[in-house]
């Protein structure tokens, strides 16, 4: 995600370094190329003006004119004034003092609410709330099963209506599901509505009427961020039609051009609560201005990786692996495998690495990191017998050919598997055990 842009404003700032004092030529410059960089981004044309006349006020102000290093500190403005735009603190949403506290989603059919019903509800379960999903999307065709074949992945109950028991009637389904979930005393509850291809005023009369009936905590606009400078227009459309209290972008995954995500706080004054970043249940995060402004000016965001980490891996498996080795135990291909299956689950390993500080360099390679050699690594390692994975030297060429015949893979791979779990193992072993690290990541093609 905000690849191009965040390539455009680096470089131009990168072109202020190694002057000493900065002219107003130098400034206005700049100040050009990352206007240019906006508007190519599909940020809405006003957030643009607004954000570069900060800039360039406090660009050409005393503050980098007394400063020690004036690229730096232009660096630093653009980075604050980009914290603004996309909304400054981290926005929270509104728990109710008195549970359930309801969560209405809005916004175009195909903007991923269903998805992110189920993405919501799984991120405040792993915090220990007992959310249940309403399906009142009873326009699109398939969309109640949706909903519950996402509440089942995340491991949380769908209320749904029943035949004969206010079919068609999605307002007398939410009222139902916010009163059942009441009932059973689960202390949060997502209701799902139905959206259109555009903007049109049934569906605002239809989620009006949702809204009244139910009186959610905080109404979330989820929009697609790959709808660009659209997404400004839809944003007003829904706040004037319905209002909500938060946004949700989703599909910020894609080549989205980052439009959506400048312009929305600004056209509309409420925060991006959350990110949505793939298809699948882990692929979604709390929005944090500051730690995005920091990815757009590849500073990296390594808050978001050590979260995603320590959601990921399993401490407990961690702290057992740490005792072990410090206990004079060696490293074995089985915990190899291990490490490689929590690295697996951390979800899109360029995504992770794309959130380090710097990586934009590197983006080529990260682009052709191929993921899939994690699924032959654990093939390779499970057509290993236990005594060759506890003893690698066992592994003759007899024996490789074997292995590489029953995981469907070449002798060349677990020649290459087996010299980089040496590797592993030599730096488990310096290590003493002290962390448990990510040792012989496969690498890039
Ligand atoms: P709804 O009509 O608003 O309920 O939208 P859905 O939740 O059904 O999503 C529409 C399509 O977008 C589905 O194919 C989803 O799998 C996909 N989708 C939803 N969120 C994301 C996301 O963050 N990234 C990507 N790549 N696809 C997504």
């Amino acid at each position: 995600m905000f690849n191009n842009l965040s390539d455009r404003i680096t470089a131009s700032l990168k072109g202020l370094r190694g002057h000493g004092r900065l002219s107003e030529a130098d400034v206005d410059k700049t100040i050009r190329e990352i206007r240019r960089a906006l508007l190519d981004a599909d940020v809405a044309v006003p957030v643009v003006r607004e954000f570069t006349g900060k800039v360039r006020e406090r660009a050409l102000g005393e503050e980098v004119s007394k400063a020690l290093n004036p690229a730096q500190q232009v660096v630093k403005i653009v980075h604050d004034e980009l914290i603004q735009v996309l909304g400054g603190a981290t926005g929270e949403l509104h728990w109710s003092k008195n549970p359930p506290t309801v969560i209405m989603l809005a916004g175009l059919q195909g903007a991923g609410k269903t998805t992110l019903a189920g993405k919501l509800a799984k991120w405040m379960k792993d915090q220990g709330h007992t959310p249940m999903l309403v399906a009142a999307d009873l326009q699109r065709p398939n969309a109640v099963t949706q909903l519950q074949i996402v509440g089942e992945r995340a491991g949380v109950p769908v209320f749904a209506p029943e035949p004969g028991n206010g079919v068609g009637n999605p307002v007398l389904v939410a009222m139902n599901g916010v009163s059942n979930a009441q009932f059973q005393q689960h202390d949060v509850v997502i209701v799902d509505t139905a959206g259109r291809l555009g903007v049109d005023e049934e569906m605002m009369q239809q989620a009006r009427d949702i809204r009244d009936a139910i009186h959610p905590h905080d109404t979330l606009f989820v929009v697609d961020a790959m709808i660009g400078q659209d997404a400004a227009r839809v944003a007003e459309a829904f706040r004037d039609g319905v209002g909500f209290t938060g946004v949700v972008l989703s599909k910020l995954d894609g080549d989205a051009r980052g439009g959506a995500a400048l312009s929305i706080t600004g056209v509309t004054e409420r925060p991006i609560l959350f990110a949505s970043t793939g298809e699948q249940l882990g692929d979604f995060e709390r929005f944090h201005p500051d730690r995005m402004a920091g990815r757009i000016l590849d500073m990296g965001d390594v808050m978001s990786l050590i979260e995603q980490a320590e959601r990921t891996f399993d401490q407990a498996q961690a702290e057992k692996m740490a005792g072990k080795l410090a206990s004079g135990e060696d490293f074995t291909l089985d915990d190899f495998l291990t490490q490689m299956q929590q690295l697996k689950n951390m979800g899109s390993l360029k995504k992770m690495l794309g959130m380090l500080p710097n990586m934009g360099q590197y983006r080529e390679q990260l682009e052709s990191f191929d993921e899939s050699s994690i699924g032959r690594i654990e093939a390779m390692i499970q057509s290993m017998t236990p005594a060759e994975r506890r003893d690698p030297k066992l592994i003759n060429g007899s024996r490789r050919a074997r292995i590489a015949k029953g995981s469907g893979t070449s002798v060349g791979e677990i020649n290459q598997l087996l010299e980089r779990f040496k590797q592993a193992q030599q730096m488990m072993r310096s290590m003493g055990g002290g962390m448990p690290g990510m040792p012989g990541m496969p690498g890039a093609g």
